[in-house]
């Protein structure tokens, strides 16, 4: 074998062509975050083929291992606005390069309320970015978040009103139909009228629906679950902050098991007890993790124009100045992993459960959201300090997409 890669290099010299050679496997070892034993995973044509047990003396007592983190809401990163005008294959690129640094090794690139025809046209490009060879295995699916949602100041949060609209089958056919049917996941309000029909059709077409920026009634939350919804969009915000304390959104969603919250736990969104209730409430296994994030995150502090809005970006959430609203957030996801850690007092198995093995099984991704023989190898490497995740390598199907040195 030795001398058959001498050869190849040889050659490749030679011919003055890069051959890639398989990775190393030794370089995908750790600790493993469910258990904390020290390990190497071997891999093979993409797939994770066996878990070795190492001793650890000697070893990198700092690093864990985990499956890639999935992040099925996200808006946009490092100033590509998934939902803008500008949006191409190569800001794709950029942003899904961007992501890989911070172990998002799936994601699901989010929509949110737009005119239609640039909902199709931007579909449209990230249904091609889909396919492309380099970073197609890094979209898991897409995210529409509205434009069936609450028209009301506050429920309906950053989503501009004048393109809200009632639910409306056939044209979300024509916008499923421009994405190459890579809509995984919609957002929308179970109160408007026809909310419930559409709901159950889009659970026949295989769309999972999540209920959000909305102020529906226990009633229509209790119709809409009935019918297939399955999560709450960022529970806790989307969300007028005076409610009724008996009758508002938020106890219908978290009083029922057959619901699934997203929950944005940047430290700025929702306050520690607002996470600790969720998790007590719903459990690790019941709970996802998602960043909300913006384009505006990664990028520096200051007064950004994003189309028709406004836009303050601080050092932790993107707000809209005039209203004083929260418009989205400027962390990614793995950022969110150590906060819930922290407010929770969680084990790093638990929040790389609610940050990869749950929305992997929501959304039936069978081959992604753990380390067992079998899986894609979707792997981060990394350490924590104080409660911080800090990205070494990531892995997207076997083959090393990031490395901090
Ligand atoms: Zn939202």
């Amino acid at each position: 074998m030795k001398i058959i890669i001498t050869y190849i290099f040889a050659l490749s010299f030679i011919l003055n062509v890069n051959i890639e050679l398989p990775n190393d496997n030794s370089e995908i070892e750790g600790i493993l975050y469910s258990d904390n034993g020290y390990v190497s995973i071997e891999t093979s044509s993409g797939k994770i083929t066996g878990i070795n047990r190492l001793s650890s003396e000697n070893k990198d007592q700092e690093l864990f291992i985990a499956p890639g983190l999935i992040d099925v809401q996200i808006n946009g990163y490092m100033g590509v606005d998934f939902s803008g005008p500008n949006l191409t294959i190569e800001g794709v690129r950029k942003a899904t390069k961007a992501l890989w640094k911070v172990g998002v090794t799936s994601y699901f690139p989010t929509i949110i309320t737009s005119d239609i025809e640039r909902i199709k046209q931007n579909f449209a490009i990230l249904a091609l970015a889909r396919k492309d060879p380099e970073i197609g295995k890094s979209i898991a699916g897409f995210h529409l978040e509205g434009p069936y949602i609450s028209p009301i100041q506050g429920y309906r949060g950053a989503h501009l009103e004048k393109y809200i609209k009632l639910p409306d089958w056939k044209e979300f056919r024509e916008i499923q139909k421009a994405a190459d049917n890579g809509i995984k996941l919609i957002t929308l309000a179970p109160e408007l009228e026809g909310a419930i029909s559409f709901i159950s059709n889009c659970v026949k077409s295989g769309v999972v629906v999540a209920l959000g920026h909305h102020n529906g009634s226990a009633k229509d939350i209790q119709m809409a679950i009935d019918a297939g919804a399955k999560m709450a969009t960022h529970l806790g915000n989307g969300c007028a902050n005076e409610i009724n304390r008996h009758h508002n959104p938020i106890w219908p969603q978290l009083s029922d098991d057959r619901i699934t919250p997203s929950i944005i736990a940047d430290g700025f969104h929702l306050t520690k007890e607002e996470v600790r209730s969720f998790y007590k409430v719903k459990k690790f296994n019941n709970l996802i993790l998602v960043s909300d994030a913006l384009d505006l995150a990664g990028l520096p502090v200051g007064e950004y124009t994003r189309g028709e809005r406004k836009l303050l970006l601080t050092p932790n959430v993107v707000k809209l100045p005039e209203e004083n609203v929260l418009a989205g957030a400027a962390s990614p996801i793995s950022k969110c992993v150590g906060v819930m850690m922290n407010f929770t007092q969680c084990s790093l198995k638990e929040a790389i459960q609610m940050a990869s093995t749950n929305p992997a099984n929501m959304f039936s991704m069978n081959n992604l959201g753990a380390i067992e023989p079998g899986k894609r190898a979707d792997i981060i490497q990394f350490s924590m300090k104080n409660n911080e995740m800090i990205v070494h390598k990531t892995f997207v199907d076997g083959e090393r997409v990031y490395s901090n040195k």
